[in-house]
């Protein structure tokens, strides 16, 4: 689950219950590091990228026990479009961090 402050600036922070992880990959016969990965992959969506859920994807709201499958074998993704969104609100993140913290370096 991602946070979001409620004065509307990003997110930062995700939450990832062990249990339901265990239960989605025991239901879906899918290694638990897979339902995992994918899990906190999308929850990093919901942080970086403006728009919420899509219908194919990494940042499907309840992916069916197929794309699980994909999943496993790594064809699960991002469209390219998000890419491109994602790596672009990180790079942005890092000017804000790199601006605030300028003896960070
Ligand atoms: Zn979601």
């Amino acid at each position: 689950m991602a946070q979001h402050p409620l004065d509307g600036s990003p997110g930062s922070f995700i939450t990832v219950f062990g249990d339901c992880i265990r239960d989605g990959s025991d239901n879906l016969f899918v290694d638990e590091a897979v339902v995992l990965s994918y899990t906190i992959a999308h929850e990093i969506g919901h942080l970086l990228l403006p728009q919420g859920h899509s219908f194919t994807g990494i940042m499907q709201g309840r992916p069916n026990a197929l794309e699980w499958q994909r999943a496993a074998r790594g064809a699960l993704r991002f469209s390219p479009m998000q890419a491109a969104l994602l790596r672009e609100a990180a790079r942005a993140r890092q000017r804000i961090a790199a601006a605030s913290n300028p003896d960070q370096d």
